[in-house]
């Protein structure tokens, strides 16, 4: 369908010749289960009178076309989803009536039945360009307008949308109308609609600029699990937070944030309309790093009201921009102003890593891509986006100051508010606030892909001190760009069976060798880190005698930034195949017990399975294992009472089991005839420990099944399908993989497949899978919609049987399928590199 995908040219022609005055969308939702009414008049101007453009309209049947009073046929005037209009006027009005399709993809209007009560529940999500799914528009963000909806809906529902919602008039047949108030200027991709069975929680924030109407929402079964004390107090403690860092009233009148089901992201920041996954309201204990992670969700959100609602890219080559300012200001306003005070403690041990995973794939690319057309959005939209742009943005902070860089950020906002911009109009903004040229900076950080790593060289003289020291700038010869960073060294001794900081400082590193003459002359300390404060995005490496140190004593380093920086590098230097995995393992065992930062509890173990289970030697595997099993059984009896170490212990020893013994335990768990102290074997708990045992072949269909029956929910539902394909059945995968390719799969439902069918000691009925992927590859994207595709493409390579003979396998099909759509070959390439890397990794742990 190329006409879905819009280009960079084709979007500055049509803004170059309209400007949009206004929208009224009219949507009925009562008219059946599968569509609904959608008519949309569009007020439009244009530059030049007499010349064509079109509109965009996506899975429509179209009724009726109106421009300027003149009916077009739709038969000849919608095709491949746009709408062509000829012979425009000076201002011109545009009527369409059509009726569009609700979704199961999470794309456009999403339409859900809870399976708890069979209660009906709607949402939009439109980024990037899903809009045009539920109504007719001109899909690129720099055509701003004001936005009028109005719906019809059954009168029992909550109807929400980006401007305050009105009191419904009630038509008497049991549906009802609501008549929203006009918005600000906003962009298509951020405005919502959100209607059904809702339950409702009222609040306000009285700021420095007044008050602002709070609204949380969730589903009627999940009410319990609602916890608004805490979610209105994070959300007042952000709007405080920003308001006064950016200097600029909240742009819209009212706040609400929705709880939705069967969500595709953590959340989309819908101006004042914020749409949340409800996973994020948990029916079973969770550690904290989950509520940590929500928390970010939350503050990322609303950062977003300023940067990308008032504030938009021009189009979408400055996404990353968007994501990125967003990603890193939440973790400062959680760090500065909410109770998880080390959260750049957890970005360091969960986001980051996942940065420097992308940049060393080779499907990585300049943080700022080249976005031509939608499609391009779509290839370019990763974490490189997210986590490597905002660490970039941390390392730009650093480099300018922070004064300098909010003092750019709140002039930003005053000049461009309700407008458009480019990344230039910030640069010029901070260069301007900071008197530092950024061009130079922004060419060589944004314009060019890849981690650069860096290393301490040094000689020491004959009582041990540094007679020379110097920080070593690699890059992989892929992407030789080496960079300037701000970096810190720390250096620590060991004091009284701690590790002490003795000293810090701050270098300019640039190019391949830059001298630190301040260390010369100083003793060496027990470790030495680089990168300590985490300003830079760079590997670092550990020296022999720092590595020495931390293998048997990381817990003794008190600052939880600092072990975040050394289990950082530790595992770089595993995934590397610098260091053996039984080595990292043994790191792991002797430490983790005693990590404090709640990301790094539960980051590390699902890392550390990983590297059991792939980056193992052939001959040290099942030992390995037996290690890791009983390591873990270990530190969950050990765990405090209670305490998230014991949950996550609990969790990692579940999925760790492979001894009859520990599946034993885990059935012990469930029966209550084993048990570590105060540990509830909740709902969660209870499905992670059948899925261990349906994986181990110990249970099947008819004890997940007798599951569900206590747990009839779509969370329910989900588990119980992850837990049938975990089973070492060839009946269970194929079943299993054509639910997944089947577009009747709902799209959550599909995810917990993906994640949960190709497990590693299973090689005979997961290795088919190879061809059965690379079968499918090609065509997945228009079978199952882009985002459905998305996660089938990325987390379903069974790469649990990856061997040389796959990796040649692979390149064979990347070398035959030159035509194959670019997301197939990415993730192609993607799965051939993790496992090229684990084949290495296990040679390393062989010596
Ligand atoms: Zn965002």
């Amino acid at each position: 369908m190329p006409g879905t995908n819009l280009t960079r040219d084709e979007a500055a022609t049509r803004a170059a010749l309209l400007d949009v005055s206004s929208y009224a969308v009219d949507l009925d939702l009562t008219t059946s289960d599968s569509t609904f009414a959608s008519t949309t008049t569009l007020e439009f101007t244009c530059r030049e009178p007499g010349s064509a453009t079109f509109a965009d309209l996506v899975d429509a049947t179209v009724h009726e076309i109106t421009l300027n009073g003149r009916s077009l046929d739709p038969a000849t005037a919608y095709a491949d989803s746009r709408i062509a209009l000829d012979d425009l006027q000076a201002t011109n009005t545009l009527v369409v009536r059509a009726d569009c399709t609700y979704s199961n993809t999470g794309e456009g209007l999403h339409r859900f039945v809870d399976p708890a009560d069979d209660r009906v529940y709607l949402y939009s999500q439109f980024e990037v360009p899903d809009a045009r799914r539920v109504f007719t528009t001109f899909e690129q963000p720099d055509l701003k307008s004001v936005f009028t909806f109005t719906v019809t809906a059954p009168e029992s529902w909550k109807v929400v949308s980006n401007a305050p919602t009105p009191e419904p008039v009630a038509q008497g047949d049991g549906k009802a109308v609501w008549s929203f108030p006009a918005t600000e200027r906003m962009s298509t991709y951020i405005t919502a609609i959100v209607a059904g069975e809702y339950h409702e929680v009222l609040d306000t924030y009285e700021g420095k600029f007044g008050t602002i109407p709070l609204g949380h929402y969730c589903r009627q079964s999940l009410v319990e699990y609602l916890d608004t004390d805490v979610l209105v107090e994070l959300t007042r403690q952000s709007f405080e937070f920003f308001e006064e860092k950016f200097d600029f009233p909240y742009p819209f009148h009212k706040y609400d944030q929705l709880y939705v089901p069967e969500y595709n992201m953590g959340a989309m920041e819908n101006a004042g309309c914020v749409t949340l996954r409800d996973e994020y309201l948990p029916r079973s204990r969770q550690s904290r790093s989950f509520f940590e992670f929500r928390a970010s969700v939350i503050t990322h959100e609303m950062a977003h009201m300023w940067f990308g609602d008032l504030v938009t890219m021009k189009w979408w080559d400055d996404l990353w921009l968007n994501e990125s300012f967003a990603e890193w200001a939440c973790y400062w306003c959680e760090a500065e102003a909410t109770e998880y005070t080390d959260a750049w403690t957890g970005f360091a041990n969960a986001r980051k890593q996942t940065g420097y995973r992308a940049d060393q794939l080779p499907s990585t690319h300049p943080i700022a891509a080249d976005n031509v057309d939608l499609h391009a959005v779509e290839v370019n939209f990763d974490m490189i986006t997210y986590a490597k742009g905002a660490s970039v943005l941390k390392q730009l902070v650093a480099w300018v100051g922070l004064d300098a860089f909010v003092a750019g950020i709140r002039q930003y906002f005053k000049d461009h508010a309700f407008g458009n911009t480019e990344f230039s109009d910030l640069l010029a903004a901070l260069e301007k606030s900071s008197g530092r040229e950024l061009t130079s900076w922004a060419q060589e950080w944004l314009q060019t892909a890849g981690v650069n790593t860096l290393a301490p060289a040094f000689e020491l003289d004959a009582d041990g001190r540094y007679s020379s020291f110097s920080v070593t700038q690699t890059a992989h010869p892929d992407q030789p760009t080496l960079r300037r960073h701000r970096l810190g060294i720390g250096l620590y001794d060991d004091v009284d069976g701690a590790l002490v900081r003795r000293e810090y400082l701050e270098v300019d590193v640039e190019g391949g060798t830059t001298d630190v003459p301040a260390l010369v002359g100083k003793a060496q300390p027990a470790l030495l880190l680089l990168n300590d404060e985490d300003h830079a995005y760079a590997k670092i490496r550990l020296d022999e005698r720092s590595l020495a140190t931390v293998i048997d004593g990381l817990s003794r380093v008190e600052d939880s930034l600092a072990r975040a920086l050394v289990w950082g590098a530790a595992w770089d230097m595993t995934r590397d195949a610098e260091m053996a995995t039984t080595d990292w393992v043994r790191l792991v065992l002797a430490n983790i017990g005693s990590e404090t930062d709640a990301w790094g509890v539960t980051k590390i173990p699902s890392s550390t399975a990983l590297a059991v289970n792939r980056y193992s030697a052939p001959e040290n595997r099942a030992g390995l294992q037996a290690e890791w099993e009983q390591g873990l059984r270990g530190l969950l009896l050990d765990a405090e009472a209670g305490s998230d170490h014991q949950l996550t212990f609990a969790r990692a020893y579940a999925s760790a089991a492979r001894s009859d013994a520990a599946y034993g335990d885990l059935q012990g768990l469930l029966e209550g005839s084993f048990t570590a102290e105060d540990l509830a074997i909740d709902q969660d708990l209870r499905w992670e420990l059948i899925t261990a045992l349906a994986r181990g072949g110990r249970i099947g269909d008819a004890e997940i099944d007798a599951e569900l029956g206590r747990d009839n929910t779509i969370s329910g539902k989900e588990k119980a399908a992850a837990a049938r394909v975990a089973q070492p059945t060839a009946e269970a995968k194929a079943a299993g993989w054509s639910a997944i390719l089947d577009p009747a799969t709902a799209n959550e439902t599909s995810r917990e497949m993906v994640f949960s069918i190709f497990r590693s000691d299973q090689d005979e009925v997961v290795a088919p899978y190879v061809e059965e992927f690379l079968d499918a590859a090609p065509t997945v994207i228009d079978t199952l919609g882009f985002h459905k595709a998305s996660v089938v493409l990325e987390y379903g390579f069974p790469l649990a049987v990856g061997s040389p003979s796959v990796v040649a396998r692979l390149d064979e099909w990347l070398a035959a399928s030159p035509d194959a759509p670019t997301g197939a070959v990415r993730y192609v390439g993607e799965a051939r590199a993790d496992i090229a890397r684990a084949l290495a990794a296990q040679e390393r742990d062989a010596r």
